[in-house]
């Protein structure tokens, strides 16, 4: 007898592979230089002072660190990390936040929490595209803004607000993925007051604030007049600790924040006991500020390092963005060059980039290309460049 199974559900379907993620597969090559993922340099992560976490909460804690919890986190680690908010600049208590399976968990949260399917988002055009796909899986209908070099236009969002009545801005304000950008001030006021006046939810996506290689940091949009009632602004460990460790925060008003972790509840119970009391340990005994101290001295060398060898390397005419902080430099090659084809022949000289395309939600820049720096080492970074010029 033959049985067949009844097909995927569409929303899983529709979410598939792409030919652009297969040859990115092919990053894992020990001999590739990859500006292609946005990994981490895995030699900075603290690996002592992370094993010396664990074995102190599993030697003093192990009947708590191994049990089940509750789903809004570890309330040393929500003090710890409320300690950090307020301490830069937004008044945070333990209370305000939920603990999340890294911010990409956050943001489902909230897509379950406030989102009906066929309600629409406003994003910045390009957008971090595991978001894009968040929205698109929850069957949310996405309207794009169009983004100068400092990023959203206020008038053009009041303008795409105005027309199509969206429930939600999302955002990654600081050294935006994939672009590396970041919002000023004026323009972070100017959002607060168009969301206020429309009646808008903001998630404000923030995972790279920590990365400031030079100037003064910007304060988070959830603090702006008009953004404060109605922010959920996401947080994450992976870039200034252990992607691995899948851990992040959410700091939202009170409603949401109850609301989201209902849905985390039901989604998986609570982030992992054991990890979030490592973390909370880590945070109380550990420097993390001269941790990160460190990553930064290492990443500015490094987006110097690619910045110098971009110069030699892109066909005359490319454009380029000097972030000042985060993980990525965004690149338009120029008119007649497609990025996706430039990859499939960089791959063949073991350097890889992640193309733009995918990345836009109105009409795509087909030379638009992003370029992480994080991963390799200066010279390493050099090389790569090197071999992207002969790809050229
Ligand atoms: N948001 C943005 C903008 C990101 O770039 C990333 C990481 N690629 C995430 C969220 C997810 O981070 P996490 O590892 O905390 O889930």
């Amino acid at each position: 007898m033959t049985t067949t199974v009844p097909p995927l559900a569409a929303r899983a379907a529709a979410e598939g592979s792409t030919a652009v993620a297969e040859i990115l597969a092919l990053t894992a090559r020990p001999e590739v230089v990859s500006f292609a993922g946005g990994l981490p340099a895995p030699e900075l992560f603290d690996a002592e002072g992370i094993a010396e976490a664990f074995q102190h909460v599993l030697t003093h804690s192990p009947r708590r660190a191994l049990q089940y919890s509750t789903p809004q986190g570890d309330p040393v680690l929500r003090a710890c990390i409320a300690d950090r908010l307020t301490a830069r600049g937004l008044a945070t208590a333990a209370g305000d936040l939920a603990v999340t399976t890294g911010a990409q968990q956050g943001l489902s949260l909230l897509v379950t929490a406030l989102l009906e399917p066929g309600d629409s988002v406003v994003v910045e055009d390009p957008c971090y595209l595991a978001a894009l796909q968040a929205f698109r899986l929850a069957g949310i209908r996405i309207v794009p803004v169009h983004c100068d070099e400092e990023g959203i236009d206020p008038d053009e969002l009041a303008r795409v607000v105005a027309a199509e009545r969206p429930k939600l801005l999302y955002m990654v304000p600081t050294f935006q993925n994939p672009t590396g950008r970041i919002l000023p001030s004026d323009r972070r006021a100017a959002v607060a007051g168009v969301a206020a006046r429309y009646g808008l939810w903001i998630v404000e996506d923030d995972p790279y604030g920590e990365l400031l290689y030079e100037g003064e940091p910007t304060p988070w949009l959830a603090g702006y007049r008009g953004a404060e009632d109605r922010t959920a602004l996401l947080g994450s460990f992976s870039k200034i600790f252990a992607p691995g460790l899948r851990l992040g925060w959410l700091r939202a008003p009170a409603e949401v924040r109850s609301a989201c972790v209902r849905v985390k509840q039901v989604s998986d119970v609570h982030s992992s006991t054991v990890d979030q009391a490592a973390a909370a340990h880590y945070m109380t005994t550990a420097d993390l500020d001269a941790r990160i101290a460190l990553l930064r001295t290492a990443y500015r060398a490094r987006r110097d390092a690619l910045l110098e060898g971009l110069a030699d390397a892109l066909p005359d005419g490319s454009r380029w963005n000097r972030p000042r902080g985060g993980m990525f430099v965004w690149s338009t090659l120029p008119p007649g060059f497609d990025a996706t084809e430039v990859l499939y022949r960089a791959m063949r000289h073991d350097v890889a980039f992640v193309p733009g395309a995918p990345f836009f939600v109105g009409s795509a820049d087909p030379g638009a290309l992003r370029l992480s720096f994080v991963t390799h080492a200066p010279e390493e970074i050099l090389e790569g460049t090197r071999r992207l010029a002969r790809a050229f």
